[in-house]
């Protein structure tokens, strides 16, 4: 008996026991941007002034972004994570990162497109194109993101150092990406970096202890010495950061080079890299200043406010990256939606799984909508077309508004379009399972550059003093073009005066954060958007707000199949 029963064990061993169907194929080939109707109508929108050219670039971007080859190394690049080496082989000090050559093809990418510190030398409409991107490319690696968004917005603050500028400003701008690590003069393109947030404190870089100390003055103006730390230091392989330190004169910016002009490397000490949830591909790392050699970039002591206009960018690139996750995880539960079949029919065709996904089709829209708004009114500012002020009142309303809210619903989004793909979702195999990639990503966004709360409280200060009339009024123009369209939009609009204009108290400032960020969304979807799309947001969000608990609350007569065919990636 026992040996006739291992005799058919054996014959069965390499014999299938089932057939592998009803799995959905990976996503690849489609294009990010041509693709992306919600993307392509807020662009068109925002920035009729941007050229064929730049549609054309955008298009080969989505092109490149979505195919397989550049998804491979995305997938290696997080999982070959980079490495430390702080000593050579016989004991030298070396600080340096070693990473997947993925990282670099993916840099070279990001770089080519002109997304880092290329905008600043194009003309109007250049900050959109760049906006447009950065949510395109995002799509395809978040991580490198990072070095891209620190380089895009330390860029300006250069020019308040002429001669850091006159030797840095053309390389930041090389649509190139130059990894070797050697002085500025001998490269052919530079990334730059930031360092604010130390163990004590971040979101209140007051409290920064590293020191500089005056050490003479050279070709880039007066020198400093930096002793002390960062706890969080990201892509330190950048050719120079931009880092806060207490100087005599207060806290002030300092520009800190990895490489001196006389081709020795600068005493910044990388101490290890952080183990972090998501964000793989991306170096974090934490350093110490010993002796650094660091030169001023601005007035001493007015390093706040110089850092701050720093992060108001980077603020807007956590906005514009978020919307890019949120279409790329859209477009995974789209896929695989359409393609598995459950109780004789694609989940997609199911009744309340449209609803999820219609509701998660809406809400990618606004945030790109919102986003894209914050990058219209930087383009603007930036290229003196603000005759009225009203984008300049906007830029400063707007950039924590959106980086609140937005990002804030980012893993909420995440979490329940990972749900789409049912357990498959949650499996990362080796990288493949890009859903759970997304969703470890997703918190990032949030906390950086500002935690939700440092952004509500960052919204009331806007409004302090004489700007909270003006801005009242300006968000009153900018809300006028829906106005009357739905009721409920009406009834927000209608409120949201009296709270701009010194009504709202600080524990309330998240509430008001959301408000601002959905009265403006519809607003948006109202003008560049079809009106199935302006009517669910509205009879969801602002007419039922208990429908931002969880998604798939639209209601039963919302048009689903024209969202939910509107923001199909192959459509
Ligand atoms: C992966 C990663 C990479 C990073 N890279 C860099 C980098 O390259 N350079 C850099 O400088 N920093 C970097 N950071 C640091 C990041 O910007 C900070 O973590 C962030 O600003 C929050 O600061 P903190 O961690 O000190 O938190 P804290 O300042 O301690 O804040 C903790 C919480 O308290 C809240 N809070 C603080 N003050 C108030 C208040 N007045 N009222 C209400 N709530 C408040 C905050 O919103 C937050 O929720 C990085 C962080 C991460 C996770």
């Amino acid at each position: 008996m026992s040996s006739a029963f291992d005799t058919r064990l054996a014959a069965d061993a390499g014999a299938p026991t089932h057939e592998v169907f009803n799995q959905s194929e990976p996503l690849a080939g489609a294009n990010l941007f041509t693709g992306d109707a919600a993307l392509r109508d807020a662009l068109a929108f925002h920035a009729p002034a941007v050229g064929a050219d730049a549609l054309a670039g955008l298009a080969a971007l989505g092109e490149e972004a979505g195919s397989a080859p550049l998804q491979a190394h995305a997938r290696l690049a997080n999982v070959h994570p980079p490495v430390l080496h702080t000593h050579d082989r016989v004991g030298r000090r070396v600080d340096e990162v070693e990473f997947h050559p993925s990282y670099g093809a993916l840099m070279d990418r990001v770089t080519a497109h002109g997304l880092h510190g290329t905008p600043w030398a194009d003309g109007p409409g250049g900050h959109l194109r760049r906006a447009a991107g950065f949510i395109v490319f995002t799509q395809l690696e978040p991580s490198v993101m990072c070095p891209v968004s620190m380089t895009y917005a330390a860029t300006p603050a250069l020019q308040a150092n002429p001669a850091l500028h006159a030797d840095w400003a053309a390389r930041v701008a090389a649509r190139a990406y130059d990894a070797r690590p050697l002085p500025v003069a001998a490269k052919r393109a530079v990334t730059l970096g930031m360092g604010m947030t130390e163990k004590q404190g971040g979101s209140d870089v007051r409290a920064n202890t590293t020191r500089a100390e005056r050490d003479g003055e050279d070709a880039w103006g007066e020198r400093f010495r930096l002793v002390g730390h960062k706890w969080f230091f990201s892509a330190p392989q950048s050719d120079a950061h931009l880092v806060l330190a207490q100087a005599p004169g207060g806290l002030s910016c300092f520009f800190v080079p990895r490489w001196l002009p006389d081709g020795t490397r600068n005493a910044v000490q990388v101490q290890r890299l952080k183990d972090k949830l998501g964000n793989h591909a991306n170096a974090s790392s934490e350093v110490e200043f010993r002796g650094a050699f660091g030169w001023r970039v601005g007035e001493e002591g007015r390093g706040v406010p110089q850092i701050l206009a720093m992060g108001a960018l980077t603020r807007m690139d956590c906005a514009l990256g978020t919307a890019g996750l949120m279409r790329q995880a859209l477009c995974l539960a789209l896929h695989h939606t359409a393609q598995r079949q459950a109780f004789g029919k694609p989940v997609a065709g199911h009744p309340l799984m449209r609803n999820v996904l219609a509701d998660l089709a809406l809400e990618s829209e606004a945030a790109t909508a919102l986003a894209l708004r914050v990058a219209r009114s930087v383009d603007r500012t930036e290229h003196g077309q603000d005759p009225t002020g009203h984008e300049a009142l906007m830029r400063r309303l707007l950039t924590p508004v959106a980086k609140y809210w937005v990002c804030k619903r980012g893993s909420h989004f995440a979490q329940e379009a990972m749900e789409c793909l049912g357990g498959n979702g949650y499996v990362e195999e080796g990288g493949h399972g890009v859903m759970a990639r997304v969703y470890r990503e997703m918190p990032l966004n949030s906390i950086w550059e500002g935690a939700g709360t440092i952004m509500a409280l960052d919204l009331l200060r806007s409004l302090q003093g004489p700007q909270g009339g003006p801005a009242a009024e300006a968000l009153a123009a900018e809300l006028a073009p829906a106005r009357g369209a739905h009721a409920a939009f009406d009834r927000l609009a209608d409120a949201l005066p009296a709270r701009l204009d010194g009504g709202t108290a600080e524990p309330d400032a998240r509430a008001l954060a959301r408000d601002v960020a959905l009265a403006v969304q519809a607003a948006l979807l109202r003008q560049h958007a079809p009106d199935a799309v302006f009517t669910a947001f509205c009879d969801s969000r602002l007419a039922r707000p208990e429908s931002l608990a969880a998604f798939g609350s639209l209601p039963a007569a919302a048009p689903f199949d024209a969202l939910v065919q509107r923001a199909h990636p192959t459509a």
